[in-house]
């Protein structure tokens, strides 16, 4: 049978018994922070609430996280302990409904707390600074010492190489009852690993509720993207770097691929705060291996595109003409060689190809000269369009024109009327108060707009843009079809058009009927 791990939802806020109906399949635990969760009237924790919860999920957590390790409960153990005991206690007449009840190892060990809570009911957890796997070990070992049913170790992680040490201390183990992966942005992906390496346990945000602690993914997310709580065999890893990549649908797009070919893979996002130390920590250091989970293959996005072709041993022509990369595949004849691909081209040029728009000698203007603009201009370039580059700093932007033989104008003279294509491929647009790049009323009505950044629905760019009566390419498009190169690279398998389009939201359908082609073409 195949393995499966606890998913547990984290409420920062107190739900009503109905919300757990927005819990997705799968999710059957939750667990309450009662250092923060109030109900609507402010109160904590209503007694009746709480049993009605219990009465409609698979098992309830009490968690009382300090001030100290991150939450926004009392830090002093006499205070704690009352609370621990009032909700944890457990009597004949008056069971307790906390299923289990988190008992912070550095103060809340005191005899009478423990006396309330027998062992199979506490979660022993720290949740503490960077460690390396020697100290979290002999600090598992203090731990041990107080009977328990699981032990929680959660170490902080910020630089590249600091989220290891939990999943180093997992492998070595060898047990079913810890549960250890690395906090914050950077430790995302050992959330996802933990649970391949005996973690009993996944935690992610309850929908709509704030992270129960830095880097806590929601729960749907966690369902989602990576197809929680089933853990089907997995002999290689792939991923998305960059920074930031929490918003990568990336992950969604090849797990879901991989479960319905059986590719034996998982694929994780990794936020990394240096590349090259990301580079030297994680991927060439071995550890990945030493875990039983090789790395084949990374998508990489910005801003480390053109450090990716730099680290690579070998290029692609046309990686090496962009500049950049976003594909990194280990080389099937000597595989310690990471070889550099660009496939964003491709991401720009297929949908205008799928729209019928025609390409040749059609003046596109590509506003954005880092990694993905150049590629888009060497893309649409290939496909014979009059490609103007446009960028904000006039330096970058001129010098990447150059290099690429195309023209170039500054980004505040932009006219947006003189071409039937634009392509934006600046990083503006995915924070819902940034400005737009340039003023959309300008465009021309049988302008295609080409918006590379996406987010889980259409960019006020693009929304502008239909307003003005152009046709909009969703940025979810462009990176499903350079996806498919980049899948094929990578799993040497074709990725499923129909399944990727609905793992991105899009439907092949809509996308035709929103294409009008350029200047009247067909
Ligand atoms: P990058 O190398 O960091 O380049 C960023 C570009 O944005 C530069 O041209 C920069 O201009 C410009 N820029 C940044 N802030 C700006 C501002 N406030 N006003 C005007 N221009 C600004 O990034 P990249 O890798 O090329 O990626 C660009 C965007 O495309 C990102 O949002 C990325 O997520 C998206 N993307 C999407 C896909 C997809 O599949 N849909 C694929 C690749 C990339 P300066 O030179 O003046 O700084």
């Amino acid at each position: 049978m195949e393995r499966t791990a606890r998913l547990i939802a984290t409420a920062t806020r107190l739900p009503e018994p109905d919300d757990l109906a927005v819990l997705p399949a799968g999710v059957e635990w939750l667990e309450v922070r009662a250092d923060r969760a109030r109900d609507r009237s402010g109160r904590e924790l209503p007694a009746r609430r709480i049993r009605k919860l219990r009465e409609r999920c698979g098992g309830l957590v009490y968690t009382l996280r300090s001030r100290v390790e991150g939450g926004s409960g009392p830090d002093d153990p006499s205070a704690r302990a009352d609370r621990l005991i009032e909700a944890g206690r457990s009597t004949r007449h008056r069971p307790s409904p906390w299923d289990l009840v988190d008992l912070e190892a550095e103060r809340d060990l005191h005899p009478s707390v423990l006396d309330a809570i027998e062992p199979e009911r506490r979660i022993l957890s720290w949740h503490g600074a960077t460690a390396n796997p020697e100290t979290l070990e002999a600090r598992l070992d203090a731990m041990l010492e107080t009977p328990a049913r699981y032990y929680k170790l959660i170490p902080a992680a910020v630089q590249p190489g600091e989220e290891l040490a939990p999943l180093r201390l997992l492998h070595a183990l060898g047990r079913d009852d810890v549960i250890a992966f690395a906090s914050g942005r950077a430790g995302l992906w050992t959330r996802l690993l933990a649970p391949r390496l005996g973690a009993p346990v996944v935690y992610g945000a309850f929908p709509g509720d704030a992270p129960g602690a830095p880097g806590q993914p929601g729960v749907d997310r966690l369902v989602t993207d990576y197809g929680l709580p089933a853990l089907p065999a997995a002999d290689a890893l792939f991923g998305v770097v960059g920074r930031p990549v929490d918003h990568s649908l990336s992950p969604r797009l090849h797990n879901r691929a991989y479960r319905e070919l059986g590719v034996r893979a998982l694929y994780l996002a990794f936020h990394a705060e240096h590349f090259g130390d990301f580079w030297l920590e994680v991927v060439e250091s071995g550890v990945l291996e030493h875990l039983g989970f090789p790395l084949h293959g990374l998508s990489v996005t910005t801003p480390y595109k053109e450090a990716a072709l730099a680290l690579s041993g070998a290029q692609s022509p046309r990686a090496a003409a962009i500049g950049a990369a976003n594909t990194l595949v280990r080389s099937r004849r000597a595989p310690e060689v990471w070889e550099a691909e660009s496939t964003d081209p491709e991401g720009v040029v297929l949908p205008l190809r799928d729209l019928d728009v025609a390409l040749d000698g059609t003046p596109a203007a590509v506003v954005g000269a880092g990694g993905a603009g150049r590629s888009a201009v060497v893309g649409l370039r290939e496909a014979g369009a009059d490609v103007t580059l446009v960028n904000r700093t006039e330096e970058r932007g001129r010098r990447a024109a150059e290099s690429l033989g195309v023209g170039f104008v500054p980004l505040a003279e932009l006219d947006p009327s003189a071409y039937r294509i634009v392509v934006h491929a600046t990083s503006l647009g995915r924070a819902p108060d940034d400005p737009l790049p340039f003023d959309p009323a300008a465009l021309a009505p049988d302008t295609v707009v080409v918006d590379l950044v996406y987010t889980d629905r259409e960019t006020p760019l693009l929304t502008a843009a239909r307003e003005a009566g152009c046709t909009a390419v969703d940025g979810r498009e462009v990176l499903l079809s350079q996806a498919l190169e980049q899948f094929r690279m990578m799993t040497g398998r074709e990725l499923p058009g129909d399944l990727a389009h609905r793992a991105l939201g899009i439907s092949p359908a809509t996308r035709r009927d929103a294409g009008r082609a350029p200047g009247g073409e067909a």
